[in-house]
């Protein structure tokens, strides 16, 4: 089954000019933003689009399943994410073998790591990078300060405790990080590429 599929998927590198990759991407961060929320209980780390990063989009067909963006920097995999219905075909073992075959250095994958990701790295003898005890504070930070603000901005009944802000206020917080993540970083890199006359691609 999954060496079949394997000639179906293909990937192509996220081109921020094209309102169909914006979508898609924009989408599947959203999903990832909210599935990763509910199992770490916390605003989850991982950036989708960035100067510093090679986004690829996955597509089944031709239809998009998912995303991954690799830091080139570090040589790491910053994130992956393949929509639920299209799992358990071979995809992200398809793209991550692909391109730690394509590093020119030993690649790496960022935690936090799903349990089928960490099992899936595990079985291509690619490292799992952690987060330094200094990254590791700046991102606990973050995230408090970030449950402070959903709590006092909440206007629901119920406020959630400490550790769990109001759900509806995050949702919505994932939702909007999501398009936010998504849209600027495109927006700015088609500025830049105006600015340049084209000579950015
Ligand atoms: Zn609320």
């Amino acid at each position: 089954m999954t060496e079949t599929q394997a000639p179906r998927v293909h990937a192509t590198n996220f081109d921020y000019r094209s309102s169909r990759d914006v979508e898609a991407l924009t989408l599947f961060f959203k999903d990832y933003l909210l599935e990763e929320h509910e199992r770490l209980r916390h605003f989850p780390s991982g950036i989708p689009l960035a100067s510093w990063l090679n986004t690829i989009l996955l597509h089944v067909d031709d239809e998009p399943v998912g995303f991954c963006s690799a830091d080139l920097t570090r040589y790491a995999i910053e994130l992956i994410y393949v929509a639920p219905e299209h799992r358990r075909l071979g995809i992200a073992r398809w793209i991550l073998t692909d391109l730690r075959d394509a590093c020119p250095e030993r690649m790496r994958i960022k935690a936090p790591l799903s349990p089928a990701c960490r099992k899936l790295a595990e079985q291509l003898a690619i490292p799992i990078s952690s987060p330094t005890p200094d990254e590791e504070a700046r991102g606990e930070r973050a995230i408090k300060d970030l449950h402070e603000t959903i709590r006092q901005r909440c206007r629901h009944r119920r406020v959630g405790s400490d550790l769990r802000p109001c759900h509806r206020c995050y949702q919505a917080l994932l939702r909007r990080a999501a398009v936010a993540m998504v849209t600027e970083p495109s927006v700015a890199m088609r500025n830049a590429a105006r600015l340049l006359g084209g000579a950015v691609a």
